[in-house]
């Protein structure tokens, strides 16, 4: 199989809106999609969530008739370091450039930064670190391998909204999930991303019905 572009696909809202155009946009190349699961020994009911989210999400556009991709999972375990020494944006890419080794015809890494992320102070400077993984574990040039923003002009609510409601309601985004009754693991509604949702949540209630009790 003939890779057009790489995309990492976490489970949560972001990456779920990158993937999803992206295979929309271009339904006759094909893609590899990948996971990667990062042990850092941090918090395991994130990795359990963000797994169930990546398989009901394939699942669903796999029904949809959604095809032109592979998926591969990987991971990488470094929870004997200690508290996390790297950005987990620095282990995906670095696993990233390892997929691309294995498949140098890949010309397209697609990139799920939105534009929320670049008000954060520091975070052109970690992407500018994270593209150098990039280039220098795959050992392309940047005219063999581009990157591509297809978020990068839309906010939060733009992001939520291009994704179909069905899909969006099975994305996993929240860092610390909490245990709920019947075993079952709950959104925090207290760490940045869940705090950056529930806002778009309750100033658009009406555009998001599926997640009325998310
Ligand atoms: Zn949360």
């Amino acid at each position: 199989m003939q890779y057009r572009g790489l995309i990492p696909f976490s489970g949560g809202v972001d990456s779920t809106a990158g993937l999803y155009l992206t295979l929309t946009r271009y339904p006759d190349d094909h893609f590899l999609v990948f996971k990667v699961i990062l042990v850092n020994g941090e918090c395991a009911s994130r990795s359990v969530k963000e797994e169930q989210a990546v398989n009901n999400i394939l699942d669903e556009l796999r029904r949809m008739g959604i095809n032109n991709f592979t998926y591969r999972r990987l991971s990488f375990d470094y929870s004997q370091l200690g508290p996390p020494p790297v950005w987990d944006s620095e282990a995906v890419n670095f696993a990233a450039a390892t997929c691309i080794r294995a498949h140098p015809e890949i010309q397209e890494f697609i990139e799920g930064a939105i534009g929320d992320d670049y008000l954060q102070e520091g975070f052109q400077e970690r992407l500018d670190q994270i593209e150098k993984i990039l280039y220098l574990v795959s050992e392309k040039t940047k005219e063999e391998l581009r990157i591509v923003f297809p978020l990068k002009d839309r906010m939060k609510y733009e992001v939520m909204k291009a994704i179909p409601p069905k899909i969006l309601a099975m994305t996993w985004s929240c860092r610390y999930p909490e245990g709920a009754a019947n075993w079952e693991l709950k959104r925090c509604h207290k760490c940045a991303t869940c705090r950056t949702i529930d806002g778009v949540l309750k100033k658009h209630p009406e555009d998001f019905p599926a997640l009325m009790d998310w």
